[in-house]
């Protein structure tokens, strides 16, 4: 099986699909799409949504497998070298290896040998090309409005060397735009300050998280970045308009929705400000005691022969779409390097292992 994935993911890195490249993101979902046509039962659904195609494939009707698996085909950006692939021993090399169409090779790979069994299990899979760029029109799309999910989600795209992500933070991108009355900086007794407004603001804001350094390692608590901020034109003016825009990162069981009411409980103390949410996400949170994921880690603990440990994931990951409908979320991933870098990489090796791993999982009754 080995040679088999290390094929298939040879011809899926030479797609050059970033995430602009429409036409590219098209060929790698066509391609997806012959690879499996000769297999029996499968039912393939095509979506294309702002000219992002997705591709979701089951051996029953339905939108709600048992078990899903989620994978994407776009890539970042990387030099002309990056898209040859180039194997060195155990190692292939090429862009998007780990991140993530080893993982999707060994998706396929598995598609295919389950072909063989006369009774299909209850899986689904879902391949998108818009997760470098926030998933807008492919999981976010494919769960809110298609009602793509699964009883368990699986997302081979984290935590590095099979450990198991079952909590991501949540994300809140918010701009926050304060007005005041300009006036000579001579005379601020006339006027009032927007930016002033703002700084007070940041900080009643801010007095709501952690300071750093704060004691945990993890670090697994909300946090704030102050990102940007724009105001003003010169020294001697005091300015009537500025925005910033903050970065909050938040923990399970903080929502988008709690965000949201401390920013509007801070910002009714100060007239003339108002705020708008750039993007946001919940977080993902799966309960260790779910039988899906302690019978997915007692499955890879044996075929790798070691503990699995679970972990924690701090940025956002298409967990929280599925997550956040109440879906049982697991991330996880091969092993592999320098995500995208030059040169990144995937060990062969782990792929067949995960390749061994999901198959047992979707068989094991
Ligand atoms: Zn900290």
């Amino acid at each position: 099986m080995k040679e088999e994935i290390a094929v298939l993911l040879e011809k899926l890195i030479q797609f050059k699909s970033t995430s602009s490249n429409l036409p590219e993101l098209k060929n790698i979902i066509d391609f997806v799409e012959n690879f499996l046509s000769d297999v029996p039962d499968l039912i393939a659904r095509r979506y294309v949504v702002s000219g992002k195609p997705s591709i979701y494939l089951s051996y029953y009707n339905t939108y709600h497998p048992d078990i899903l698996f989620v994978g994407h085909l776009d890539v970042v950006d990387a030099r002309e070298e990056d898209f040859v692939p180039r194997r060195e021993g155990d190692l292939l090399y090429g862009r998007g290896s780990i991140d993530m169409k080893g993982s999707c090779a060994v998706i396929m790979e598995m598609i295919r040998e389950l072909s063989k069994e006369s009774q299909k299990p209850n899986v689904g899979f879902l391949f998108t090309t818009d997760e470098e760029i926030g998933s807008e029109n492919g999981v976010k799309y494919l769960v809110e409005k298609e009602g793509i999910g699964g009883e368990f989600v699986i997302i081979p795209d984290g935590g590095e060397d099979f450990q198991l992500v079952v909590e991501g933070k949540g994300v809140f991108h918010v701009k926050i735009v304060a007005k005041g009355k300009a006036t000579h900086g001579s005379r601020i007794f006339n006027g009032e300050n927007a930016l002033d407004k703002l700084v007070s603001i940041y900080n009643e804001i801010k007095s709501h998280f952690h300071p750093e350094p704060c004691g945990d390692p993890d670090h697994w608590h909300n946090t704030i970045n102050l990102g940007k901020m724009i105001g003003g034109d010169s020294v001697n003016r005091v300015p009537d308009y500025a925005e910033m825009y903050l970065d909050i990162r938040f923990v399970h069981p903080f929502t988008v929705q709690k965000m949201e009411e401390m920013i509007k409980e801070v910002l009714s103390k100060y007239p003339d400000t108002q705020y708008e949410l750039i993007s946001t996400g919940n977080t993902v949170f799966t309960s260790k005691d779910n039988p899906y994921l302690m019978k997915y880690k007692r499955i890879a603990e044996s075929i790798l022969k070691r503990s699995v440990p679970f972990t924690k994931e701090h940025g956002a990951t298409d967990g929280r779409f599925f997550s956040e409908r109440g879906m049982a979320v697991l991330i996880t991933a091969p092993k592999g390097g320098n995500i995208h870098g030059n040169d990144e990489w995937v060990n062969l090796n782990s792929l067949v292992d995960l390749f061994n791993i999901f198959l047992r999982f979707v068989k094991e009754k």
